[in-house]
């Protein structure tokens, strides 16, 4: 019996050692067996590893959460009830200049000090968005803040670069604006006739003034037509992908187009062509017809009478193919070479508009180029001529 209760107690020892050794780091696993100490040390392990797992899978989705707030396109801050940061992400440096490593705990008010975001702040109605424009690094930005109560103690603040989508706005405004303008002139000269010849007696005109009166409306009505028909053709190009794609003999669009030079030029030009008969690129014969003839037609129209106007199509020395029109006319000034391709922009306005154009051929040619990869190319020195050229990469040739 005392040999019997000897051992028992030696090994009731050894187990108790082993679990007290293990329980130094619990994290351990647990020795294989420890007689009725088993009952202690597996579900205290069991239950160990439980939370372990549950706090590696909860610091995950914590990180997980940090880099997405991080990663996220506006400025994301935490404030407390107090407008105190508590945390905020990468963006708040770049759009308000808020540094996560110096700035937390500081109340936002010192950092942002416009007095209408302090009031709006406060008055706690944020249904609508704030919005302000701001300068930072040399760059004009339009800001939305928008604010929300997520908890009693915390407040979400969101912060959108909104520069680009406003810019867009405004452009769109502008357009709406330009199109608007460029219509009333014609609409008034042609409500004017109309009026007169509605309100004056029949004997009080002539027939010959009639008809003159009739020429002048039917020329406006034409200039309404030809700005419609060349914005309708815009907003095609840009809702619409290239379509019908061919390999175009280019040679035989410019011979097309040189009739309609030839007869605007009215002899008045000298015209020298220089066509490679063979070359052809892919693309749309009828976007690349009317960008030819609007670049040649330009050429005309910008040209004084005794100018001459060279045309090229050919290879390059690098290999592309280039449709040139050199001219010997007004030029254009550098500061507004950048801009005649914008639309309805011109040099000068009238002689535009007597020469019948819309102030779109180039936004419409440029259009064209980017859809067939070519690039629009406008050198010019004022009062010495111009070239304007569409240059087609080695790519898209389809014949030599
Ligand atoms: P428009 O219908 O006014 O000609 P475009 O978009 O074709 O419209 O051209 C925009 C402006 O660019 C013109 O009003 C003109 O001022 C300038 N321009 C275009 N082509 C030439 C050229 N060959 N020489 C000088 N100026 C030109």
């Amino acid at each position: 019996m005392a040999i019997f209760l000897a051992i028992y107690i030696y090994i009731d020892y050894r187990y108790f050692d082993k679990t007290l050794k293990w329980a130094d780091d619990i994290n351990q696993p647990p020795p294989v067996y420890v007689g009725k100490y088993d009952e202690i040390v597996t579900p205290t392990y069991k239950a160990l590893r439980h939370k372990t797992l549950t706090i590696q899978q909860i610091t995950q989705l914590n990180q997980n959460i940090l880099w997405a707030a991080n990663a996220f396109p506006a400025a994301v801050l935490i404030l407390d009830k107090n407008f105190i940061i508590q945390w905020c992400n990468r963006n708040a440096k770049t759009l308000l200049g808020i540094d996560s490593k110096k700035d937390i705990g500081y109340k936002i008010f010192n950092l942002i000090r416009w007095p209408e975001f302090y009031q709006y702040a406060y008055k706690g109605d944020w249904q609508k968005p704030y919005t302000t424009y701001d300068e930072r690094d040399g760059r004009l930005y339009h800001l939305k803040f928008e604010f929300t109560r997520y908890s009693t103690d915390n407040i979400l603040l969101l912060c959108f670069d909104n520069t680009q989508l406003e810019s867009l706005r405004t452009t769109q405004q502008d357009f709406v604006a330009n199109v608007s303008h460029e219509l009333r002139t014609p609409l008034t000269v042609l409500t004017g006739f109309l009026e007169t010849l509605r309100d004056l007696p029949p004997e009080a005109i002539s027939p010959e003034q009639r008809v003159h009166y009739e020429d002048l409306m039917h020329e406006q009505a034409e200039r309404m037509l030809a700005i419609v028909t060349d914005l309708l053709t815009l907003s095609t190009l840009e809702s619409t992908k290239l379509a019908n794609q061919q390999s175009v003999p280019i040679a035989s669009l410019i011979e097309q187009a040189k009739r309609q030079t030839e007869v605007l030029s009215k002899g008045q030009h000298q015209l020298s062509w220089s066509i490679n008969p063979t070359l052809s690129v892919s693309g749309n014969a009828h976007e690349l017809s009317s960008a030819i003839t609007n670049l040649l037609t330009n050429a005309v129209r910008y040209t004084p009478a005794n100018g001459q106007i060279e045309v090229f199509w050919g290879l390059a020395e690098d290999g592309q193919a280039i449709f040139s029109v050199k001219d010997s006319g007004l030029g254009i000034a550098p500061s507004d070479i950048s801009r005649i391709t914008e639309r309805f922009y011109r040099v000068d306005k009238s002689r535009s508009r007597a020469s019948g154009g819309t102030g779109l051929g180039l936004a419409i040619t440029k259009h064209i180029a980017i859809r067939h990869n070519a690039k629009l190319m406008i050198k010019s020195k004022l009062n010495k001529g111009s070239t304007f050229s569409l240059i087609f990469p080695k790519e898209n040739i389809t014949s030599l």
